[in-house]
């Protein structure tokens, strides 16, 4: 008895801080609700969200959390380990303040239009207010059915809750827009998966995460009101869209609309020019996926690239057709884009200005890639009179003469000697010796290993004219050339340990990606080629969307 009221009375003190959070729900204030509430599968029309309760959990366990999210939160370490957070980030208990409700949104799927879809396993808290006055919402993904739950359980595996809880942190460390993860909390309670839809259901661990972002809006929730020809709420989710995210825009009005539009090309232009640089592969690039605040969502099938193969997909749903390949990332993003543009189309009632918007940021989507390429080759600037064109189209042709790891390529590119490359009689072994370790099959270089010195000729040539000092060309190549992403086998060895209860890795992952542009001694482990075992292992090189 005395223990027990210790107990409480330690864990009021210490859950201050979390208590203390202040909600602003604008979404629900300003929209309108499902008046149903339940969580009994339903179609959802005039509404913008419903009510729902998360589902609470047998046995949560707190395995991850993200210092840096939650410092944001106002949140220190010790209010994270506090039993009471992790009673709140499993859907066991609510703060003051918080609302949940699931999204009601649609979306294409592969190509095709799917109806209503929304948030079928994620279950949103409110939005929180920061100590520095922003706004950020609350989302646990895996906490339980909703009204768009369809045939699923609303749940999530431990398996896609790490790769998820990596991943967004990693992102952001990287600088490339995301939604943030708060926390990482095993149920334990288990999931049934047919992880290859092959017939072999078995059971799995459960997790919920715990996600963070200004808003969780996604070019779906346009489309599903267009779709429906809603029109005066499809309105009022422009406009509240506008207030809260696009501020500078003016009146609401087809100019305020387009202007919008206009944004949300450029953000996603700018996010899929990131996620070419880096090296990443959404793999579920679908309308219901794509946020209008430019951010990554959604981790389900990514995949990061080893080899550098533009048709490499990690979605085995994919595998037949590759929609979402690498390398046709930028035109699914357009294809995308037009979606959004013909939903919007009922506020603005006019083609061509969307039409122009369009094209313009197909230009400034080949001028922004031509960008980044230069700037991973450690040039000033992308110089069309000096033929940068054809030198960036001719290193991914000699990227894929032979399997060649693009992290390590790019990163080990500034010691190249350009001094030595010059002198005609330097032959290749010499030549290629600094570039080694980015070859998996180094047999191979035998055949070709003449044509990449000829490329790197061009390319040592290249930057002699630019005329950079080696120092601060290494220097400018290390902030875009990364040396620690969370390549598919790394997400995969922390998912086998932490299934047999050790957790480690998660949190050496979560540490070492912190700085992934920094040389981090320690870490040298993890700058390194995709091993053998993880080329056909499921999870590695094959990812569905069971998760
Ligand atoms: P995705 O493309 O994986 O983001 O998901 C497509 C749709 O399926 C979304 O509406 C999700 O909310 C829903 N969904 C995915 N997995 C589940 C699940 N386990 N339970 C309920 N809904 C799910
Ligand atoms: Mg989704």
């Amino acid at each position: 008895m005395f223990l027990a009221v210790g107990v409480s009375h330690i864990e009021v003190r210490m859950s201050h801080a979390l208590e203390q959070l202040q909600f602003d729900n604008h979404f629900l204030r300003e929209l309108p609700a499902d008046p149903e509430t339940g969580n009994h599968r339903r179609q959802v029309t005039g509404a913008c969200y419903s009510y729902v309760q998360p589902t609470p959990v047998r046995q949560p366990e707190l395995l991850a959390y993200s210092a840096e999210m939650a410092a944001e939160l106002g949140l220190s370490g010790q209010d994270c380990e506090h039993p009471l957070f992790t009673r709140v980030f499993a859907g066991n208990a609510l703060l003051p303040g918080m609302q949940p409700y699931a999204m009601c949104y649609g979306g294409h799927q592969f190509g095709n239009w799917a109806g209503q879809l929304g948030d079928g396993r994620a279950i949103n808290l409110g939005h929180a207010v920061t100590p520095s006055g922003e706004r950020l919402e609350l989302q646990l993904k895996g906490a339980g059915a909703t009204p768009y739950s369809r045939h699923a359980d609303g749940r999530a595996v431990l398996r896609s809750s790490i790769r998820e809880f990596l991943c967004s942190e990693a992102m952001r460390h990287l600088g490339v827009p995301t939604t943030r993860a708060l926390s990482l909390v095993a149920t334990g309670e288990q999931v049934i998966r047919d992880m290859f839809y092959d017939g072999r259901p078995r059971p799995e661990p459960g997790a919920v995460v715990c996600r963070v972002a200004p808003g969780f809006l996604r070019i779906g929730n346009f489309e599903l009101l267009a779709a429906r020809g809603e029109h005066p709420l499809l309105k009022e989710l422009a406009d509240y869209t506008l207030r809260h995210y696009f501020p500078d825009l003016g009146e609401p009005g087809p100019d305020a609309y387009l202007a919008f539009f206009d944004q949300v090309c450029r953000r996603t232009v700018a996010l899929i020019v990131d996620w070419m640089r880096v090296g990443f592969v959404h793999g579920v690039m679908n309308t219901d996926n794509i946020s209008i605040l430019g951010l990554t969502i959604d981790y389900g099938p990514y995949g990061w690239i080893d080899d550098f193969n533009p048709d490499w997909t990690p979605n085995t749903t994919d595998a037949e057709f590759r929609r979402y390949r690498f390398g046709a990332q930028p035109q699914v993003a357009l294809w995308n884009l037009v979606q959004l543009a013909n939903a919007l189309y009922p506020l603005i009632q006019q083609v061509e200005p969307l039409e122009a918007v369009l094209r313009k940021h197909q230009q400034a989507f080949n001028e922004q890639l031509d960008a980044m390429w230069a700037a991973k080759l450690g040039l000033q600037a992308f110089r069309p009179d000096a033929d940068d064109a054809a030198l960036i189209r001719d290193l991914q042709k000699t990227l894929t003469l032979t399997e060649t790891d693009m992290t390590i390529f790019f990163r080990l590119l500034p010691g190249v000697d350009v001094e030595r490359l010059r002198e005609p009689s330097t032959g290749w072994r010499e030549a290629l010796a600094p570039l080694m370790p980015a070859w998996y099959r180094p047999e191979e270089l035998e055949l070709q290993g003449e044509a990449i010195v000829a490329w790197l000729r061009r390319h040592a040539a290249r930057l002699q004219e630019d005329g950079l000092p080696p120092e601060q060309r290494r220097e400018q190549m290390n902030r875009v050339n990364p040396k620690y992403v969370l390549r598919n086998y790394m997400a995969q060895q922390a998912i086998d340990a932490s299934e047999q209860g050790d957790h480690t890795l998660v949190h050496e992952l979560l540490d070492v990606l912190r700085r992934p542009y920094d040389e981090q001694p320690r870490y040298e482990h993890w700058f390194a080629r995709r091993p053998d075992w993880a080329r056909t292992r499921p999870g590695c090189s094959m990812l569905s969307c069971s998760s």
